[in-house]
């Protein structure tokens, strides 16, 4: 598609008008990043919307072009322009892929958080959807409340039973995705909050504070309880820091930068960094976003204070390795197989940790898994405002699984485990889907009581 017909699906734009804040844009990205790309197309292969689509502007070559012509005013920012950076999941395979070092992230990041900035009428999310990600699951406590009809209903077997009777289409839509996205085993209590202090098991090796997120805790408050007991296994310290807020994420990538930038200066605030060794975070999607502190608020007055604390941040797979980890003692006879999260593998570079971790336990074997690297369709908030695409993306993750013959998924962030766990049983496979440091905290098992 050529510039010129770009421009011409959206009428109410002329090639003056930029559909975006071009100023905003310059302060946020410097011109040289869309330079780096020599257009090459080594990118494409890796990029799960174009292999869907087979469309260049779907391609991570097609979206550097898109945005580069948009902000050197040769296109605006068009229904079709924000059709195919919607369609972006932001997975940064490309970033894997591309042999001139391109930072697609810090391109296609603030150019949405742009577009969502300057979106009016169907280019907007729908209301309730803008609330919810508003509203709703940045706030742990808020998300725990919301959550317990549905673990309520969940334990009563009435939501299968609107499920299989269709009764659940009286929802809203974005309400029946959500619904559809919840774990299939929430226990009626979730277990209580972890407490501020946990003491290492042996000899004290180092002292963490621990991220809780906001999604894992409201939904899967096992893994952070899994990730405590398996840190004092390794003989750490663990610090559950309270005052803690959403690293951001769901704020900043639904266009409300100054939303996000307040939950990053109430962490900042938070969390003392030359207190702890490591501030351990279990969610891949929270982490990359926790690293990126010192670069998103690199103008802002707490920018030395943001660097400190992203240089403490890390993967409890990365940190666990770096420290030594203390090989569990009981076995887990079990064929597993293991899917990379994209903002693990693709957003901190963390491939190998995760496996070497689950190597260490007797009996799990660990089945390779085709296109392990490709994005589940996940990517955040994508499967509410993507709907179709992330669907075909987690049939697709699904179908791979299913040829590893493996009985258990370990992934390393919530929203893939969530979106894999969906797909897996919506073709009747009932295979679990957890964390890796679930696996290692039954390897470990109980916390001996002091
Ligand atoms: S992003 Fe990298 S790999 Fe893709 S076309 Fe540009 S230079 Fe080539
Ligand atoms: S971030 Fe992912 S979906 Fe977006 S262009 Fe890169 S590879 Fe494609």
């Amino acid at each position: 598609m050529t510039v010129a017909e770009l421009n011409k699906t959206n009428p109410q734009s002329s090639q003056n008008d930029a559909g975006v804040d071009l100023n905003w844009l310059a302060q946020r990205v410097e011109y040289g990043l869309y330079q780096d790309c020599v257009h090459c197309g080594l990118c494409t292969a890796s990029c799960p919307t174009y292999v869907m689509t087979g469309d260049e502007n779907d391609s991570p070559r097609g979206r550097i072009y898109l945005m580069r012509a948009v902000v050197d005013g040769r296109a605006n920012a068009s229904e079709k322009v924000r059709e195919h950076l919607g369609l972006c999941l932001d997975c940064r395979a490309c970033e894997s892929a591309c042999p001139s070092g391109v930072q697609y992230g810090k391109l296609i990041e603030p150019f949405k958080v742009a577009l969502e900035l300057s979106a009016k009428g169907d280019d907007r999310p729908p209301l309730l959807l803008r609330l919810l990600l508003k509203h709703l699951f940045p706030y742990a406590n808020r998300m725990k409340l919301a959550l317990m009809p549905a673990r309520v209903a969940q334990s009563l077997g009435i939501l299968k039973f609107m499920d299989s009777t269709g009764l659940i289409r009286i929802l809203p839509k974005t309400l029946q995705r959500m619904q559809a996205m919840l774990p299939p085993k929430m226990a009626l209590f979730p277990p209580q909050a972890l407490p501020e202090h946990l003491s290492a098991v042996g000899p004290k090796r180092a002292k963490v504070a621990l991220f809780t997120g906001c999604v894992t805790d409201a939904m899967t408050p096992e893994t952070n309880h899994a990730t405590a007991r398996v840190l004092q296994h390794n003989g750490c310290d663990v610090e559950v820091v309270r005052g803690q807020v959403c690293c951001g994420a769901v704020s900043y990538h639904s266009g409300d930068e100054d939303g996000a930038k307040a939950f990053m200066r109430q962490n900042l605030k938070t969390f003392d960094p030359s207190k702890y060794d490591a501030i351990i975070m279990n969610a891949a999607g929270c982490g990359a976003m926790l690293k990126d502190y010192a670069h998103l608020m690199h103008h802002d007055p707490e920018s030395v204070q943001a660097q400190a604390f992203t240089a403490k941040v890390k993967d409890i797979s990365e940190f666990l390795v770096a420290l030594g980890p203390i090989k569990p003692k009981n076995p887990i006879e079990m064929q597993a197989t293991y899917h990379d999260a994209c903002h693990l593998c693709h957003g901190q570079q963390i491939r190998n940790q995760p496996r070497q971790l689950l190597g260490m336990i007797d009996g799990l074997q660990l089945k390779p898994l085709e296109e392990t690297e490709i994005c589940c369709g996940a990517a955040g908030t994508y499967n509410l405002t993507q709907p179709e695409m992330s669907h075909k993306l987690g049939q697709r993750k699904a179908e791979y699984i299913e040829a590893t013959g493996a009985t258990m998924v370990a992934t390393g962030n919530i929203g893939c485990q969530l979106q894999i766990q969906k797909h897996l049983h919506d073709r009747g496979n009932q295979v679990d889907v957890v964390h890796p440091v679930q696996l290692l905290d039954q390897a470990y098992g109980p916390v001996p009581k002091s």
